[in-house]
């Protein structure tokens, strides 16, 4: 399952959505706006709600 979450570009600093699975791990989507690759941390709470830290994948 997915979740669609908006996360702010780490590059650009623009709003992106991002589709995510619903469980930890890294993955990395393109920016939208900029096409940065952005990598993306989820975290799931004990709700299932998927939480979303993005960084830039080149520091
Ligand atoms: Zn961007």
């Amino acid at each position: 399952m997915q979740q669609l979450i908006q996360i702010t570009c780490p590059y650009c600093g623009a709003p992106t959505d991002v589709h995510v699975e619903s469980s930890d791990g890294n993955c990395i989507e393109d920016c939208t706006v900029c096409c940065q690759p952005i990598e993306l941390v989820v975290r799931v709470d004990a709700n299932g709600t998927a939480r979303v830290e993005a960084h830039r994948g080149d520091e």
